[in-house]
C-alpha cells in the first residue's frame, strides 16, 4: 500500500463530529427555554471542584425528537431501541434552497429501513448566525409523505426543525413521528459530503422524554459517486 492509499484508508476510519456545541445564549427555537450553563462551583474561586448547573429545553442544539414529541402516547427517548441510531446512514445533499421536495429525492432511490441525513444550504451558514434563522430549508409536507412511503427509519436535518418555521411544521413532525420515523434535528453537516456513513447518535436516558440533546458522529464508509447517489 502506498503512503497515499494508507492516508486515504486512515481518513476513512476517522470519526467526524456533526453535533453543535451547547453553550450559553446559543440560538434556540423561538419561545423554547434558552440554554443556560452556569459554573456554580469554581476551582479558580477557591472551590474544591468545578461544577456546573444547566437548564435548557430538551430540543436545544443537536437533539433527538421522540414520537412522544407530537404523538400523545408515543415512544419516549428512553424507549428508543439502541440500534435505531447506530449503523449505516446516507448523507444526501439537497440543492433546493427553499425545501426538500419529493422530486429531488426520487433519483436517490431511498429504500426501506435507511437512515437519511439531509445536508442543505443550512449547514453552510445557520450555525454561524447570532440569531434564529427563519427561512431555513425544511422538509415539505409532500416529502414527509414520500419518506414514510419509502419506509425510512431515521431522518436527520441541519437546523432546529424538520418542518417549516413560517408555515406550520406540525404535519411533517406528525407524519414522521406517527409512522415510526425517529428524527435528529440540529445537525451540522458542513464537514461531510454525500455518501454512506456509519452513524452513532444517542439521546440521554430521560424518563418519558419527548426529546433529548444528543452527540452525533459519522464515519465514512463510501463516498457518493457522480450524480450524488
Ligand atoms: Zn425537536
Amino acid at each position: 500500500m502506498t503512503q497515499k492509499e494508507n492516508e486515504h484508508t486512515l481518513s476513512l476510519l476517522k470519526w467526524i463530529d456533526i453535533s453543535i456545541p451547547l453553550r450559553n445564549t446559543m440560538v434556540h427555537w423561538p419561545n423554547d427555554p434558552p440554554v443556560n450553563i452556569k459554573r456554580i462551583k469554581d476551582i479558580e474561586q477557591g472551590d474544591t471542584a468545578n461544577l456546573s448547573h444547566i437548564s435548557m429545553g430538551v430540543h436545544s442544539g443537536t437533539h433527538i425528537d421522540a414520537p412522544l414529541h407530537f404523538i400523545e402516547h408515543g415512544e419516549a427517548v428512553d424507549e428508543m431501541p439502541l440500534d435505531t441510531m447506530i449503523g449505516r446512514a446516507r448523507v444526501i445533499e439537497i440543492q433546493d434552497t427553499e425545501s426538500i421536495k419529493p422530486e429531488e429525492l426520487i433519483p436517490h432511490r431511498i429504500r426501506r429501513g435507511q437512515r437519511i441525513l439531509f445536508k442543505t444550504r443550512n449547514s453552510s451558514h445557520v450555525w454561524q448566525a447570532d440569531s434564529f434563522v427563519e427561512n431555513f430549508v425544511f422538509i415539505s409536507d409532500e416529502a414527509a409523505d414520500f419518506l414514510v412511503e419509502r419506509g425510512v427509519s431515521v431522518v436527520g436535518v441541519d437546523y432546529l426543525s424538520v418542518g417549516s418555521f413560517k408555515h406550520d411544521g406540525s404535519y411533517v413532525h406528525k407524519t414522521l413521528l406517527g409512522n415510526g420515523v425517529w428524527i435528529i434535528e440540529g445537525l451540522n453537516l458542513a464537514p461531510v459530503s454525500s455518501g454512506t456513513y456509519e452513524l452513532v447518535c444517542l439521546p440521554l436516558k430521560i424518563d418519558r422524554g419527548d426529546g433529548s440533546p444528543a452527540r452525533a458522529i459519522l464515519r465514512l464508509i463510501q463516498a457518493a459517486g457522480r450524480g450524488g447517489k
